[in-house]
């Protein structure tokens, strides 16, 4: 297959106006591809070279593929940065170069999808001295064979990013549409495709986590083939995540909700109404798990018979970075394959308190002392979901289904049986009610630790400490619990959920304490890509030090903004451009804007040594002067506060 014809369809992709067309045009695509190049036309589409968990990581910056562009083309390098900033995207800005080019190749190849694929999946594996010039020479040598429309997609794919509008539910309904045919409803957005087969697609993307392998078995074997297909262990499939609550009171009542939108939760009931009465029990007790949000690195754990694997929620492999976690589960899972859901989370082995998130992820990076490290900062494994439990694959069971599977397949140690000290949290009744009597057991069982996790007494798998509270102060007290054991706060889930990959979910909802807003200025700011290229979206925050009159930056702020929101905030920075470096500008210290966050981070990169984790914008605050903002005393008191 000619990559003309891709880039073809990516155009004809690009401009289609509306779902229909999108996922037409992708069916036509798919059928178009002979079996060889379906597997490479269903990433390429996405701008990618192989599924998220191969984790090929091409290390082809945008400088870089500016260069190869000048190289290929000949163009001058300052028009191609007009190009590129006037058109929002480096894709569209080679299209341009390579339309204007006054060099002509002597020979030129004919690219094909195959060809085209081949050269970009081997970037990943140039390592060392050279290898950045030899990425260059790749790139441009692609770009000197390619007419405009080709030097699009090119570029656009070696920066991994093909903004034709596919995600994955694209991908989804085109492969239905292109090969099933069953009968059932109609199916949202697609117009011939069936609902039962548009599921099938899903379910199969669900397990496999692969794209390539899906297309090619609905187009090979149908539905029944789809039906096969299951989780593989060691291949990771991806992490079902949580939304935030609007308050405790509010997540309870909406994760009830989540399953049964006839539960009975009174329609004018707030997020901020808080009801302190134990005496009558709540509409969703006991259908609400409450379990301690722990602050580490989101682990899934694959076991099959001695082999055993560790991921992150980013689908990396951490396997060797953990042996300790590794032993344990040789040591204590109890069926022959399992696939475990959890949290990672360091303890300081003097004191058993968790240690901040921060110097844990140290634990993450390969070139550390393994060893060392795992000494100095010893992981629990707090588990949290069961996905695969020998033979059977879970995720379509209710979370009590699968979290009694849990229980059975890792021998967790008898929680009586540990001295009051070194547990996190008690273990409520999931069946039963916690008390408001019980409920003090469980606060008082938070004291920290003063042993280390590991030993046969304080094992490294744990269940992560829950309880199903039978009104909202028995809830709240867990909370407190939980937050004063020195964990991030607490995730409440619907007990008849099922584990939905990869996405938000309703059913599972997190709720910590927020930090209190600050006010800072903006001191330096980048233009967004994509959709909002026009716009500063990328705004640096500095705290004020009143002593040297200068600010002092404590993070980088892009979300939070509508769109109007940010046009306003965009034209009032490009008043106070002091200097510009391609896309990036330097700002007089004028604006001030209230900013949220989830924590304050100790941190090298800014010149304050403090960033804010997660900052979200709240609003301007013309009313302050630069001089009214935050103070870097105010952030180092409020860190140490934490
Ligand atoms: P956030 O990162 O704030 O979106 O919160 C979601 C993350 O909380 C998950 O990806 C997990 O890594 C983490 N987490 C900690 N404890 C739990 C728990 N008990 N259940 C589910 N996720 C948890």
């Amino acid at each position: 297959m000619e990559y003309a014809t891709l880039a073809e369809y990516c155009r004809r992709l690009e401009a289609a106006d509306a779902d229909e067309t999108l996922v037409e045009t992708l069916a036509e695509l798919f059928r178009t591809a002979d079996a060889d190049h379906l597997p490479l036309v269903v990433t390429m589409v996405r701008g990618k070279v192989a599924p998220r968990w191969e984790q090929v990581e091409l290390g082809v910056s945008s400088s870089l593929t500016r260069e190869a562009i000048v190289r290929a083309t000949g163009v001058d390098g300052d028009a191609l940065e007009t190009e590129w900033r006037d058109r929002g995207d480096l894709g569209a800005a080679a299209e341009w170069a390579v339309g204007e080019s006054p060099q002509t190749t002597l020979v030129s190849e004919t690219l094909t999808v195959a060809g085209v694929h081949e050269q970009i999946r081997a970037l990943a594996d140039l390592k060392g001295a050279g290898s950045e010039s030899k990425r260059v020479e790749t790139v441009a040598g692609l770009l000197a064979d390619a007419d405009p429309e080709e030097a699009r997609y090119l570029v656009r794919t070696v920066l991994g990013y093909m903004r034709v509008g596919v995600g994955d539910g694209t991908i989804r309904d085109a492969v239905a549409e292109a090969f099933l045919d069953a009968d059932g409803e109609p199916a949202p957005g697609t117009p011939t495709a069936t609902q039962p087969a548009v599921d099938a697609v899903e379910a199969a993307f669900q397990v496999t986590n692969d794209y390539r392998e899906v297309a090619a078995t609905a187009r090979d074997r149908g539905i029944d083939g789809l039906r096969e297909l299951d989780v593989r262990l060691g291949r990771p499939v991806e992490s079902m995540l949580a939304q935030k609550a609007e308050g405790l009171a509010a997540g309870l009542a909406n994760v009830a909700r989540g399953d049964d939108r006839t539960a009975t939760v009174s329609e004018g009931r707030t997020g901020t109404e808080v009801s302190e009465s134990t005496d009558e029990t709540s509409p969703w007790a006991g259908r609400v798990l409450a379990e301690v949000k722990y602050d580490g690195v989101r682990v899934q754990a694959h076991v099959d018979g001695d082999d055993v694997w560790l991921f992150t929620r980013r689908l990396v492999d951490v396997t060797e970075q953990f042996p300790e976690v590794v032993a344990a589960l040789r040591g204590r899972v109890t069926t022959d394959r399992a696939l475990l859901d959890g949290e990672l989370v360091g303890y300081d082995p003097e004191s058993g308190a968790p240690v901040p998130f921060q110097e844990f992820s140290r634990r993450i990076r390969q070139e550390e002392d393994v060893a060392g490290l795992a000494a100095e900062i010893p992981a629990v494994c707090h588990l949290f979901d069961c996905l695969v439990a020998d033979e059977e694959t879970l995720l379509d069971a209710p979370l009590r289904e699968r979290l009694d599977l849990l229980d059975e397949t890792v021998a967790f140690p008898d929680p009586t049986d540990e001295p009051v000290g070194t547990r996190d949290l008690a273990p409520g009744d999931r069946d039963g009610r916690v008390t408001p009597d019980d409920e003090a057991a469980v606060s008082d069982e938070t004291l920290p630790s003063d042993a280390a996790p590991g030993d046969d007494e304080h094992p490294t798998l744990r269940r992560a400490a829950w309880c199903v509270p039978s009104d909202e102060a028995a809830a709240r007290s867990f909370y407190r619990a939980a937050v004063e054991a020195g964990h991030e706060g607490v995730m409440v889930k619907n007990l008849a959920a099922s584990y939905q990959p990869g996405r938000r979910v309703g059913q599972m909802l997190k709720h910590k304490p927020v930090m209190e807003p600050l006010d800072l200025v903006v001191t330096r700011a980048t233009y967004s890509e994509g959709r909002r290229s026009e716009l500063l979206g990328r705004l640096f925050l500095g705290a004020y030090d009143p002593d040297a009159e200068s600010f002092h930056e404590v993070g980088r702020l892009s979300t939070g903004y509508t769109d109007e929101e940010l046009e306003r905030l965009t034209e009032r920075l490009e008043e106070l451009v002091v200097s510009r470096d391609g896309r990036d500008v330097d700002l007089q210290p004028e604006v001030v804007l209230e900013v949220e966050y989830e924590e304050i981070q100790s941190s090298p990169e800014y010149a304050s040594g403090y960033a804010l984790r997660f900052p979200r914008f709240l609003g301007v605050r013309g009313d302050l002067d630069p001089s009214d903002a935050d103070t870097v005393a105010r952030v180092e008191s409020l860190y140490d506060e934490q």
